[in-house]
């Protein structure tokens, strides 16, 4: 599959990985729109929160961006799913945006 998510998830591309878990990584966004801009990616290729049948991994990704967020001593941050193409979503595999180091 031509996924770039999937590809950095699979070590296919290389990536530092901020944080990892058994179902999620974090990395650096390559166009930061903010100082600090970190992106969570779910390990399985799950296109977008329209897939999703309940919470659960969406609350571990909020998780851990608060946990990258503390790490990072930001002081308040932005998080952000774009859903859809007319959501803005251009990666079509789930993942959250933590933006901060605006203080
Ligand atoms: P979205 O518009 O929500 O789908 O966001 C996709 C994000 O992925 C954008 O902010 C891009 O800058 C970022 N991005 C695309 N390719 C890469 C990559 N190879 N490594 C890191 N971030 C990427
Ligand atoms: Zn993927």
């Amino acid at each position: 599959m031509d996924c770039i998510f999937c590809k950095i998830v699979n070590k296919e591309i290389p990536a530092d990985f901020l944080f990892e878990s058994d179902k999620l990584v974090a990395f650096a966004d390559i166009k930061p729109k903010a100082p600090i801009h970190i992106l969570i990616v779910t390990k399985e290729h799950i296109v977008s929160i329209k897939e999703l049948q309940d919470a659960s991994l969406t609350a571990e990704m909020v998780m851990a961006a608060k946990k990258l967020a503390e790490e990072k001593k930001m002081e308040g941050y932005k998080l952000a799913f774009n859903v859809g193409r007319a959501g803005g979503q251009e990666v079509d595999h789930l993942h959250l945006h933590l933006m901060g180091g605006f203080n």
